[in-house]
């Protein structure tokens, strides 16, 4: 087997062109890989563009001072934070206690299985829920039973009241018929 510089020449060529391909594949995909990392952390396209510039200018260096300066989280992680900080906060508000044993209680309770502290007064029309001190109710505009205004007569406190619906109509008759003052 003789010497031949030629063929360690041609050998040293093919390497090298071998390595500057791989080394012209390694720059683009750092590029791509930075461009699609910094999409999925910052929404602002100028430092979208930025972040791929400084790689591609920089290649190795760049993409070590990116991994350095790029957002800690990413836009989905950041949604996800959000979502669930919003969850502990509705659970917060949505956990009521009770003013009697001091026990969780629902919005839609109206006494405490517990202790049977009155929680709610239904409506008398609607039968939606109303918070016990409320006189009128917020739903369907009925004052509560019993609930007047100050110095009004009798007639003026039925006269705000709207027609009850028919099959209450019976149970509400009996007290009109009482004699006035
Ligand atoms: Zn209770
Ligand atoms: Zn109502």
């Amino acid at each position: 087997m003789s010497f031949n510089p030629l063929t360690l020449n041609n050998i040293f060529l093919a390497l090298t062109a071998w390595g500057a391909a791989f080394l012209v594949a390694l720059w683009a995909s750092l590029i791509i890989w930075t461009y699609r990392d910094i999409k999925s952390r910052a929404r602002d396209p100028l430092i979208r563009i930025l972040a791929a510039l400084v790689v591609a200018l920089l290649f190795i260096p760049g993409i070590l001072i990116y991994l350095i300066l790029r957002p800690t989280v990413s836009l989905e992680e950041e949604y996800q934070q959000t979502l669930e900080e919003e969850a502990l906060l509705q659970a917060i508000e949505d956990n009521q206690l009770c003013p009697g044993c001091g026990r969780r209680i629902k919005d839609t309770w109206q006494v405490c299985p517990n202790c049977q502290t009155k929680l709610r007064k239904p409506c008398y029309k609607c039968s939606q829920l109303m918070e016990l001190p409320w006189n009128i109710c917020p739903y369907c505009g009925t004052p509560a039973p019993g609930m007047r205004r100050e110095g009004l007569t009798m007639d003026e406190a039925l006269r705000g009241i709207p027609i009850p619906p028919a099959d209450l109509a019976e149970e509400i008759i009996p007290d009109k018929e009482q004699p006035e003052e």
